[in-house]
C-alpha cells in the first residue's frame, strides 16, 4: 500500500513543491490517509489533550457564556448554535448539560457541528447521543439566522503559507523532495506580496511570517452572516501574531517532524490574532479580546465552579484543582491560549473580557 507521504513525494516530483497550505491541507485532510480524516486520536491516550477534555468545566463555562450571549442578543428563537471542529464532542456534550439552567434557551438552541472528519462525526454522534444535532461540512452551508458560533482549537488547524526574510529578500517556504523524504526548501523567486504586509517587511534576516489564506474568507462570511442577523462568534485558541515559525506537529503529546509522516500527526499553528482583529474589524465587526484563556476563565467563575464540583466529590478534590490550574496557570495554558468574541455591533460585551 502506498502511503501519504509516497504519493505526496511522487506528485511533487511531478509538478514542484507545494506551499506549507497545500502540504497541511493533504496531510491534515487528505480522504484517504489525512490525519483528522482518519486517524484522529484526541484524548489522555492519543496524540493531544485540549481544555474541553482537560476538565468538564471548560464547556460548561463556554456554555454559560453562550446562555449569557443569548440574552444579550435579545434571546432570538430559534438561534443556531454551531461548534466549528468538535473533535470526541465532549466540549457541546458539557455545554448541553449547562444548559438545562436555560430551558428558553435550550428550546431555542439548535445544534449544529461544523466537521469535515468522517471518523470524527461518528465519534461526536456517541458522544452527544439522545441530543437533537446535525452536522455542517462548512459554516457556509449553516442556514442563515442568529447564532451563536464556538470553536476551541479550531483555527490553529486553518493551513499557512509561511514567507522566510533571506539575504536576498522574502522567499516562500515549500516542501519539495529529496531521495524518498520530503523537505523544507526556499521558492527561487520572491515569495508573494500578500505574504508579507509593508509593515512587516523590514525585519531581519531568518524572520519568518505565517499567513492562513482561507482567513479572510472565513471572516468575511462570519461579518455578512453577523450583519443580517444578530451573533456572536467564540475562539480560543493558541496566541500569537503571525510572526516565527509556529508549524507544529503533535502525536503522543511529543513534537515530531511536520514532514516525516503526514496523516500521522496532528499538525497546527498559532492563530494570528493581530490579523483576525483587524479582518473583523474592517468587515464592521465588533471585537473583543483576545485575553488569555486563564483571566477569561477566572472572570467566568472557574474558581466557584471547581470549589462546587470539588465539595460535591471530595475524593476528586485534588484532581479538579489540578485541572482548573492546567487551564488557568501561566505556565500551563492560561496565557498562552486567548479568547477573542467577535460580535454583530452593539451587542452588550461578551462576558468574561472585562
Ligand atoms: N474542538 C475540539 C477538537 C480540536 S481538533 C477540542 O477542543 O477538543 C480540530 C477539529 O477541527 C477536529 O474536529 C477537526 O476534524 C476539525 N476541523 C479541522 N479543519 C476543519 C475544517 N476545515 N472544517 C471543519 N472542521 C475542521
Amino acid at each position: 500500500m502506498t502511503t501519504l507521504k509516497q504519493r505526496l513525494v511522487a506528485q511533487i516530483a511531478q509538478d514542484g513543491p507545494l506551499t506549507v497550505a497545500q502540504y497541511m491541507t493533504a496531510a491534515l485532510h487528505d480522504p484517504e490517509a489525512g490525519y483528522y480524516a482518519r486517524h484522529a486520536a484526541l484524548g489522555a491516550d492519543g496524540d493531544f489533550v485540549t481544555a474541553p477534555e482537560i476538565s468538564q468545566m471548560f464547556g460548561e463555562l463556554v456554555g454559560l457564556w453562550c446562555v449569557d450571549a443569548w440574552a444579550g442578543m435579545g434571546a432570538p428563537s430559534p438561534v443556531a448554535l454551531v461548534e466549528l471542529g468538535p473533535g470526541g464532542g465532549r466540549m457541546m456534550t458539557d455545554m448541553a448539560r449547562v444548559m438545562k439552567v436555560a430551558p428558553a434557551f435550550q428550546q431555542a438552541a439548535h445544534i449544529t457541528l461544523v466537521e469535515t472528519s468522517p471518523v470524527l462525526r461518528q465519534r461526536q454522534a456517541e458522544a452527544l447521543s439522545g441530543l437533537p444535532v446535525s452536522w455542517a461540512a462548512h459554516i457556509g452551508d449553516v442556514p442563515p439566522g442568529p447564532a451563536l458560533i464556538v470553536g476551541n482549537e479550531f483555527l490553529d488547524c486553518m493551513p499557512i503559507r509561511q514567507a522566510v526574510r533571506t539575504q536576498t529578500g522574502w522567499r516562500e517556504r515549500l516542501v519539495g523532495v529529496r531521495g524518498d523524504d520530503l523537505v523544507f526548501g526556499l521558492s527561487g523567486a520572491a515569495a508573494d506580496p500578500s505574504l508579507v504586509p509593508p509593515e512587516r517587511a523590514d525585519a531581519p534576516v531568518g524572520a519568518v511570517l505565517e499567513t492562513a489564506p482561507s482567513l479572510p474568507g472565513f471572516v468575511a462570511l462570519l461579518a455578512a452572516r453577523f450583519r443580517d442577523h444578530p451573533g456572536r462568534a467564540l475562539f480560543v485558541d493558541y496566541g500569537g501574531d503571525g510572526r516565527g515559525d509556529t508549524l507544529q506537529a503533535l502525536a503522543r503529546h511529543a513534537k515530531v517532524d511536520p514532514l516525516a509522516g503526514p496523516g500521522g500527526a496532528d499538525l497546527t499553528a498559532h492563530v494570528d490574532f493581530v490579523t483576525l482583529a483587524e479582518l473583523a474589524r474592517n468587515a464592521g465587526l465588533d471585537v473583543t479580546g483576545p485575553v488569555g484563556q486563564g483571566a477569561w476563565l477566572g472572570a467566568l467563575g472557574i474558581d466557584v465552579r471547581a470549589a462546587r464540583l470539588a465539595a460535591a466529590r471530595p475524593e476528586s478534590a485534588a484532581t479538579i484543582e489540578r485541572q482548573r490550574r492546567r487551564l488557568v496557570d501561566a505556565d500551563a495554558m492560561g496565557v498562552l491560549f486567548q479568547a477573542i468574541c467577535l460580535s454583530s455591533p452593539g451587542l452588550p460585551p461578551p462576558a468574561g473580557f472585562a
